[in-house]
């Protein structure tokens, strides 16, 4: 809801938008190229000519170029980043999909593929004038086997689409993330999404069966197939699995969705301290077992924020941690015993200090309304610097209360995200952007992740914001062989330009 509002907000914007944005800072983020101080790279021009091959391939009302219609796919999510591109493409085939990338790739015409535009690092909208080629139409379920779970359908459909889909049929997506509601299946395989239920089903390299992909000259890669083992060399598939849209477009896809759980219980409770967090944990994975399926953790400012932007209502008092636990099973009595054996055990410790247990569909998706609501929340106190990291668990929190004290009251930091996969997520916002505010985060930040030997992103990818930071968590061969990869597969570089890859590998 609150993705589809923001989107309306800009296209209900009249003619001159730019001539508006001149005299009114707030009302759109400054351009990406001037922000982060980034040169255009040497590529073609939109021609008029061009335009008018594009509205041969597709029908005209697929083929953008009105500047307000342009506008909202030119602005990231977070408001972060704005690209100035000049046209977007709608595509409905593989075939179209072929017949512009080949045109692109002879006239050097740089390209930036777009999903849901849910990602957070400035991936999904161009930086210069990259033309953008939206995958929303391209959504039609190709076919469902309820017997091996194999679901094969196109690029651009919701994941929440799917999900309901797949749950007439006794199945679930193998992913669950808080963007479910507007995200691609294929921008969440091209950013490799972890979400909350990967804990319990496994990364998308696991789920991912089969893949149909575009590479930059127009050749169709055919790799669509649903089998759930296939040695047959190379697993191409994974090549595509977080390339954040800069090896190939990807058409279509198969994947494997896990049985619908016959019974689902949501924990949600209170905590002293980040060290009871772990220990809970621990015992959480041991009580549970197999039916664990998210583990997830926030601070106090966290819920506190978020209950006040969002008026929502807490289930328990203030504490100074929370964790919210789900558990995914095929027998609700023996779910239901296993939980409480654990409820009534960790409450006596006095890990638990207090809590509340949902079973019924309507309090399970009003507690996990709070979780999700989190990023969102944010974004209405001012401007988000959002990092992604991944850390060992005993160091998993330890950048919040460092990051606090390096900036002050100026800024709130919160830290939450899925500790099951250690994986935090900390957002630091201020009223708005500032350049000081970000030197003294960044690369602080990513160091101090490096020292840790963690990860700098974790699930988000790296897009365009952090490529100049990918060295601290991958080594220099790693990034040349990747350099050899996207010379191979887009030797003119047309695809996604400005992203992932640093321009010095
Ligand atoms: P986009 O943002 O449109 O694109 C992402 C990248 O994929 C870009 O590089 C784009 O060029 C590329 N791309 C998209 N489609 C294609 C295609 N067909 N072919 C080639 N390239 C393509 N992420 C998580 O991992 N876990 C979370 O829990 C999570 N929670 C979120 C919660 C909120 C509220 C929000 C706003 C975001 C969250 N995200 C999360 C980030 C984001 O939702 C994911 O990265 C998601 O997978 C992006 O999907 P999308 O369709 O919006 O892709
Ligand atoms: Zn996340």
């Amino acid at each position: 809801m609150m993705l589809k509002s923001a989107l309306l907000l800009v296209r209900c914007a009249k003619k001159h938008v730019w001539d508006q944005v001149r005299f009114s800072s707030q009302a759109l983020s400054q351009l990406s190229s001037e922000k982060y101080n980034v040169t255009r790279k040497d590529f073609a021009t939109l021609q008029s000519t061009d335009v008018n091959f594009f509205k041969s391939v597709l029908s005209d009302d697929r083929v953008l170029t009105d500047e307000n219609d342009v506008l909202p796919f030119n602005i990231d999510w977070l408001k972060n980043c704005r690209g100035q591109s000049k046209m977007v493409l709608k595509p409905k085939t593989t075939r179209e999909v072929s017949q512009i990338l080949s045109y692109c790739n002879k006239r050097r015409l740089a390209i930036c593929p777009q999903g849901g535009n849910t990602g957070v690092v400035g991936a999904s909208v161009p930086v210069f004038d990259e033309i953008i080629l939206n995958m929303g139409l391209m959504n039609k379920i190709i076919s469902l086997d309820d017997i091996s779970g194999a679901l094969v359908c196109e690029t651009g459909c919701i994941l929440e689409v799917l999900d309901k889909h797949v749950q007439e049929h006794g199945l679930i997506m193998p992913l669950d993330l808080g963007a479910k509601g507007s995200c691609h299946i294929g921008g969440n395989i091209n950013t490799n999404a972890g979400g909350q239920r990967l804990i319990r089903y496994g990364n998308l390299h696991g789920s991912l069966l089969g893949i149909e992909a575009v590479k930059a000259d127009g050749t169709v890669i055919d790799c669509l197939r649903s089998l759930k083992k296939d040695n047959t060399g190379y697993h191409l598939k994974h090549l595509f699995v977080g390339s954040e849209g800069t090896l190939g477009i990807v058409t279509k896809l198969a994947i494997h969705c896990p049985v619908l759980p016959k019974a689902v219980t949501v924990g949600f409770f209170g905590l002293e301290n980040f060290d009871n967090v772990l220990k809970l944990f621990k015992s959480a994975k041991s009580s549970l077992g197999e039916i664990l399926s998210a583990y997830e953790m926030m601070d106090n400012e966290s819920i506190r924020g978020t209950l006040r932007n969002m008026k929502l209502t807490s289930p328990i008092p203030e504490y100074p941690f929370y964790v919210l636990m789900e558990t995914h099973g095929s027998d609700a009595d023996h779910d239901t015993e296993k939980v409480n054996r654990f409820l009534s055990k960790e409450m006596d410790t006095g890990l638990i200090l207090n809590g509340t247990v949902a079973t019924e569909p309507g309090k399970i998706q009003a507690i996990w309304k709070i979780r999700e609501s989190i990023p969102a929340a944010c974004m209405m106190d001012g401007y988000v610097f959002c990092y992604d990291v991944s850390l060992p668990l005993a160091n998993y929190y330890q950048l919040v209360p460092m990051l606090r004290e390096r900036l002050g009251s100026n800024a709130s930091v919160i830290g939450f995200g899925h500790i099951g996969d250690g994986n935090i997520h900390i957002n630091v916002t201020i009223s708005d952007f500032d350049k000081e505010v970000l030197g003294v985060l960044e690369p602080f930040i990513f160091e101090e992740v490096s020292k840790l030997q963690g990860s700098v992103s974790a699930e988000h990818g790296i897009g365009f914001r952090k490529p100049q930071y990918i060295h601290y968590s991958k080594d220099r061969s790693a990034l040349g062989l990747m350099r050899d990869l996207k010379t191979l597969m887009d030797p003119n570089g047309i695809l996604n330009p400005y992203k992932v890859l640093p321009d010095d590998v």
